[in-house]
């Protein structure tokens, strides 16, 4: 947990969120400004800041993410044709919030190369 991060509190529910999937370890919710007819984020409670800082020791949780957006898509109708997972890292690389965090992005066809 860090002390001011938005998805530390998200995760703990100390601000609302839609929530689509919660265990021990994990957290999904809506994202609140959708850029696809689902988009959902999936985060893992413990607070790492991003991909360029996880370590050894976050093999197992980063693993379970990845089961965890294969089985909330598979719950969508709309997804059955395929999705689109984001990780925006860093500066360069479109984030904006840092507590790493998965787009799972469905419910329309996604072009390449991303912008
Ligand atoms: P990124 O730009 O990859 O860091 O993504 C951050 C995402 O968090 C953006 O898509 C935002 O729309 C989303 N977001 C920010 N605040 C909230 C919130 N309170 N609840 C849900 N999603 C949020
Ligand atoms: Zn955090």
């Amino acid at each position: 947990m860090s002390k001011n991060c938005l998805f530390c509190k998200i995760a703990k529910g100390e601000i609302p969120s839609y929530k689509i999937y919660e265990d021990e370890k994990i957290f999904a919710f809506k994202d609140i400004n959708p850029l696809a007819p689902i988009h959902i984020l999936i985060i893992p409670k413990k607070h790492i800041v991003g991909l360029d800082t996880v370590s050894e020791e976050d093999e197992k949780i980063l693993g379970n993410v990845q089961i965890v957006m294969s089985k909330i898509a598979k719950q969508f109708p709309e997804m059955k044709n395929g999705f689109r997972i984001v990780n925006n890292c860093g500066a360069d690389g479109g984030q904006t919030v840092l507590h790493i965090h998965y787009h799972l992005l469905g419910g329309r066809v996604f072009s390449w190369p991303p912008g």
